[in-house]
């Protein structure tokens, strides 16, 4: 039976202890349901024996909807893509990456997404709408319970840990700031999952008001910044949002973000053949972000656009890469996980995706 009642998940502590006083109970039932979801993994209301049969029948109508695994595919490097049916039927994407010591959950906050990156396959659905915070922890609830994980700094464990959350997945996190906003308040709230913000980053394409109001959030994750360009000549073409704020504004903005004391803005730089990887183009990179606490990720291209962007060789992306080096910007290749199933960065698109899950086996 479908229920019409108020969606738990995704709703603060301090909003469940509200919720629980408006319907005449006290307040610290709201913790009890907020430990039972964030730290048991209890995702049914008449299942939660910390609360009393009678308030577990009161509550009946009201809803948690952990996100449902429509399919899910495993890469040769081990990487786990996982496709999820949300309430409505939209579909979204959340991919696992292990590495040896640690594991990545890259999760989504839109269904598609309107910015229309020419690398990215994401694009190409347009935006079909904003993800609830309930959708966004959903994500994590979801892999965190079916894989057995636990939080790394959720305390001494027998279980593998998740070591690090990336909003990378599909749409751009700043289009929706708000329930962004909630979802870190969420994940890093020591009374539920615990994930420390620093274990947290956020990429953005460069929306440089919202960028000044998440400086300004109650829990502020690592940045990252698609930058892909050192003219805003190319970053026009490549990323088109970069018309509305271009690359000076951009930089001003990461200028004044607030990091802490090892703290730095990674810059990832997906190398195009041609367009952006030139020596010049290391150059200018290297004055752009000279007052900037800095780190640049280069990422090859990953196939799955068609058009003519091709990726630069891997002689061309060491040689942009020494460049950098040599004047001190710490810089890392980044090799491409899960791109075999289309988890890499740029490539989550749900129609391909689709045929491509009904052609393997999950
Ligand atoms: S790269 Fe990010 S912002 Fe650009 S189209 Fe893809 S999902 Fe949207």
């Amino acid at each position: 039976m479908k229920k019409n009642g108020k969606e738990l998940l995704g709703l603060t502590a301090s909003e469940l202890a509200v919720f629980m006083t408006k319907l005449g109970e006290k307040p610290y039932r709201g913790h009890q349901i907020y430990h039972s979801l964030y730290r048991e993994f209890q995702f049914d209301l008449s299942t939660m024996t910390e609360l009393p049969k009678v308030l577990r029948k009161k509550l009946a109508n009201n809803k948690i909807s952990i996100p449902k695994l429509d399919s899910k595919q495993i890469a040769s490097d081990a990487t786990e893509k996982f496709l999820l049916q949300l309430e409505d039927g939209e579909k979204i994407e959340c991919v696992l990456i292990p590495e040896k010591n640690r594991q990545t959950l890259c999760i989504s906050t839109q269904v598609g997404c309107s910015l229309n990156c020419q690398f990215c396959l994401t694009a190409d659905i347009g935006l079909k709408r904003n993800l609830s915070s309930a959708e966004i922890v959903g994500q994590v609830l979801y892999v965190l319970f079916h894989k057995r994980l636990k939080i790394k700094s959720a305390g001494p464990t027998l279980h593998p840990k998740l070591s690090n959350i990336v909003f990378m997945g599909m749409g751009e996190p700043l289009q929706n700031l708000e329930n962004v906003t909630k979802s870190l308040i969420i994940l890093s709230d020591p009374e539920g999952m615990g994930m420390s913000p620093n274990k947290i980053t956020l990429s953005t394409v460069g929306l440089v008001p919202q960028i000044k109001k998440l400086a300004q959030s109650p829990v502020i994750p690592n940045l990252a910044i698609s930058l892909s360009a050192t003219t805003n000549i190319v970053r026009n073409q490549i990323i088109p949002i970069n018309r509305k704020y271009p690359i000076e504004q951009l930089l001003q903005a990461c200028n004044e973000f607030p990091l802490k004391a090892r703290q730095r803005i990674t810059f990832e730089y997906v190398l195009i053949d041609g367009v952006n990887d030139s020596d010049d183009d290391a150059r200018r990179l290297i004055k752009l972000l000279a007052r900037i606490k800095a780190k640049v990720n280069l990422l090859s291209l990953n196939k799955g656009k068609s058009g003519n962007l091709k990726s630069s060789s891997n002689d061309r992306i060491q040689c942009f890469r020494r460049i950098l080096v040599e004047k001190g910007v710490p810089t890392y290749i980044r090799r491409p996980r899960g791109s075999d199933i289309f988890a890499a960065c740029g490539q989550l698109h749900l129609a391909r995706q689709e045929n491509i899950f009904l052609a393997l086996p999950s």
